[in-house]
């Protein structure tokens, strides 16, 4: 069908784990720590605003590494992973930090993934985020196919259009109405059923 090999670009949160900045905001009660991808597109804006609500309370790196300590993939995450490794080459692409997102990775099976980091101080308060580079999902997208990849990605939100319109072929997954509606072009899987499904008959994966 196609004499390109096949490298899959996954989002992390909201795709294979729950999203993190929810866990926390459930734990300290903090409801503008709800705020995800979803609600601000612009993600420099998000952070700022999630740094500023983290330093208004006092909270540190360790209580995010309690909490995602606490947490495990989504249902059924690591049977997809586990499959979908064995159709092609697999990176994560995510906009989380290194720092805290490492506990569930390992419970993933340490898949690849690129990301960006945390700046923190001895006291352990997080003082800023480094984002390795702009538009990384992109980015990483274009690299990829200069290395004669096929590239297909999978998301659910905002910050995932970039890798979804760069890749061959993009494929939201658990997307939220709204943005399903403004980005028709992407067909919706709604759990790794539908998503396996897809890839079979459109990609030409096998059981
Ligand atoms: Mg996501």
């Amino acid at each position: 069908m196609n004499d390109k090999m096949t490298i899959a670009c996954l989002d992390l949160e909201g795709v294979l784990i729950p999203e993190i900045w929810i866990g926390l905001a459930n734990k300290t009660g903090i409801d503008e720590l709800r705020l995800t991808t979803r609600d601000i597109a612009d993600y420099d804006e998000l952070m700022q605003k999630r740094l500023q609500v983290l330093d208004d309370n006092g909270l540190k790196l360790t209580d995010f590494q309690e909490v995602v300590a606490s947490m495990d993939p989504l249902h059924g995450a690591q049977d997809f992973l586990k499959w979908l490794q064995k159709q092609c080459e697999v990176i994560i692409l995510s906009d989380t930090f290194r720092e805290f997102a490492m506990p569930l990775i390992a419970k993933l099976g340490n898949p690849t993934m690129f990301c960006h980091s945390l700046q923190v101080d001895a006291s352990g308060r997080i003082q800023n985020y480094i984002l390795r580079q702009q538009d990384q999902k992109r980015k990483a997208v274009i690299a990829l196919k200069s290395l004669n990849f096929r590239v297909l990605s999978m998301g659910d939100s905002y910050n995932d259009l970039s890798m979804l319109e760069e890749a061959h072929a993009g494929i939201f997954f658990k997307p939220t109405k709204k943005i399903a509606e403004e980005y028709p072009q992407f067909p919706v899987t709604q759990n790794y059923d539908e998503l396996r499904e897809r890839l079979q008959a459109d990609h030409g994966f096998a059981n």
